[in-house]
């Protein structure tokens, strides 16, 4: 298991699908149902609101937009955050990439897709054809 540092007591822990050290667990919980309660009441509020208005470090709010525990807070928080392919606003910190190149890769990811569908059927085919010839030849002999 990965060595790495608790962001909450900078200790070294064991990082396994935590974020932070057993010892900081609980805090930690009892923070992130904090930082829950109040982007539930104020979805429009930025990552330092939320912190604020809940009592924590933003780093707690920051580390919870990492792992997924909340989707995204607010608009002010994919301020910045551009699309990786053209640059326009992102619509996800995560993806970084604005709403026209996320349809766009979603079809060339099922394009590549039906690709590989279709190479596959077309090795079936060419072995099954080698199978015949094979077959045929063995007859001759
Ligand atoms: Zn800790
Ligand atoms: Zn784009």
């Amino acid at each position: 298991m990965p060595l790495a540092t608790c962001p909450r007591c900078q200790k070294l822990f064991n990082k396994s699908d935590k974020q932070v050290c057993v010892n900081c667990q609980a805090a930690e919980e009892a923070d992130i149902e904090k930082v829950r309660k109040v982007v539930q009441e104020n979805p429009d509020m930025s990552a330092d609101e939320v912190a604020t208005e809940a009592d924590v470090a933003v780093a707690v709010v920051n580390r919870m937009l990492d792992a997924g525990t909340i989707e995204r807070i607010g608009a002010v928080e994919l301020e910045g955050i551009t699309c990786g392919r053209c640059g326009a606003p992102a619509i996800s910190a995560s993806k970084k990439l604005c709403e026209g190149c996320l349809a766009k890769l979603n079809k060339e990811m099922a394009q590549a897709q039906a690709n590989i569908k279709l190479g596959m059927r077309k090795k079936a085919q060419i072995g099954m054809y080698s199978g015949v010839q094979e077959a045929k030849r063995e007859k001759k002999e």
